[in-house]
């Protein structure tokens, strides 16, 4: 009979960084939060999340008996910088649709599971943080991200994974809330330019630019376009500034081959001239939450992005953007680069672009023109 001890050390076997268990009793008080900052996660049952659902193991799978919760540490290696500028680091090497990383050591685990006569699903809507807090993996942060207890030097740079079972191990004792030092003067709650964080460890998620990259159907509010600088898909600055994660932040990393030959897809410039067909082959399989159908979405966040690095090598791309695009949420946003870069180039571009303009991207030219 397979021990909890024997499941661990495949977990490490495997790759993990760590594993523990906690039962599977519904997470309540998960639930209850949910139910009552509907205002905030509305939206996650409308696009089909299930988090409330989540909430109960047994959803999943009726006959959960203990939930195995894995730590994979996600920034192991280094990332290209000019990545890093622009990208959440969690998504640079994202194989949930190539499925030839994390997915093949989860498919391993589970198997060696089945060949003890173990039954598991890894479901995507369980409450992963929770999870692991209540196996006593880790803290929370004031962030809103959960901190490893014992693995990657204890920060946030961690993914829990939760693998519903049929039978019952030994849970492990449940860990604190918030475990940030005193003398940390909530400097992550400071540093988000949206002001998404409560400063309880709580997140109105609408508010964060993770979220803001990836859902919305309307051109970026005005307010919020400079305070989301650089970032074009995911944000990661309330780690970066977070005092708990320095030690895994100052290690020497090896750079992450696979990441580095898919930089070039992702320059700005290569972005925001992608076609469909390059869309689908070369950026979606690796970030995936933007249909084909939002390609303006994409190229949006990145001219935002081209604005923000108030570099005039970027005008004759967002330029010819502009006349290869015809949707008036990009060409919008573009105008706005256009003014936030300023210069001769770009105010004449500006005014050449307002001949033939009308409606909402008139608007933003001539806020544009305005502001150079
Ligand atoms: S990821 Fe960025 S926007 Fe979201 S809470 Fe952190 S700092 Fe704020
Ligand atoms: S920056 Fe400070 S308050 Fe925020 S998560 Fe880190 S230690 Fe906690």
């Amino acid at each position: 009979m397979l021990t909890r001890n024997d499941i661990i050390e495949k977990a490490f076997e495997l790759g993990f960084e760590d594993a523990g268990s906690t039962t599977a009793e519904p997470f309540d008080a998960q639930l209850e939060y949910l139910r009552n900052h509907q205002e905030e996660y509305g939206w996650t049952e409308k696009v089909g999340l299930g988090l409330m659902a989540g909430t109960d193991p047994k959803t999943v799978m009726p006959a959960a008996k203990s939930i195995i919760v894995l730590m994979e540490g996600y920034f192991r290696e280094a990332f290209p910088s000019t990545l890093e500028a622009h990208f959440g680091r969690c998504y640079l090497d994202d194989d949930r649709v190539t499925k030839d990383g994390l997915a093949v050591r989860i498919k391993a685990f589970r198997s060696f599971l089945r060949e003890n006569g173990i039954d598991s699903k890894v479901p995507f809507n369980l409450p992963h943080r929770a999870a692991a807090l209540r196996a006593g993996m880790g803290s929370l942060g004031k962030n809103a991200l959960l901190y490893s207890g014992r693995a990657a030097l204890m920060s946030s740079w961690v993914i829990p994974l939760t693998v519903v079972v049929d039978r019952e191990f030994a849970p492990d004792s449940p860990a604190g809330g918030l475990g940030c030092p005193e003398w940390c003067r909530n400097v992550c709650v400071a540093a988000c330019p949206t002001r998404a964080l409560k400063g309880n460890g709580a997140i109105d998620p609408r508010k964060c630019i993770s979220f803001m990259t990836y859902f919305g159907k309307e051109i970026t509010p005005r307010e919020l376009r400079e305070p989301m600088g650089l970032y074009v898909y995911g944000c990661d600055r309330c780690q970066n500034v977070c005092p708990r994660n320095l030690s895994w932040l100052s290690r020497e990393r090896p750079m992450n081959a696979r990441v580095e030959a898919k930089a070039k897809d992702f320059d700005p410039r290569a972005l925001l001239h992608m076609d469909g067909a390059r869309f689908k082959s070369r950026v979606w399989p690796h970030m995936f939450y933007l249909s084909p159908n939002n390609l303006w979405k994409w190229k949006m966040n990145v001219a935002r992005a081209m604005g923000n690095s108030l570099d005039d090598f970027y005008v004759p791309d967002l330029i010819r953007a502009y006349d290869e695009n015809d949707d008036g949420r990009l060409r919008g946003m573009i105008a706005w680069a256009l003014g936030r870069i300023g210069g001769g180039k770009a105010k004449g571009a500006l005014e050449r672009l307002l001949a033939g303009s009308n409606g909402v991207v008139r608007e933003e030219i001539e806020a544009a023109l305005g502001s150079v």
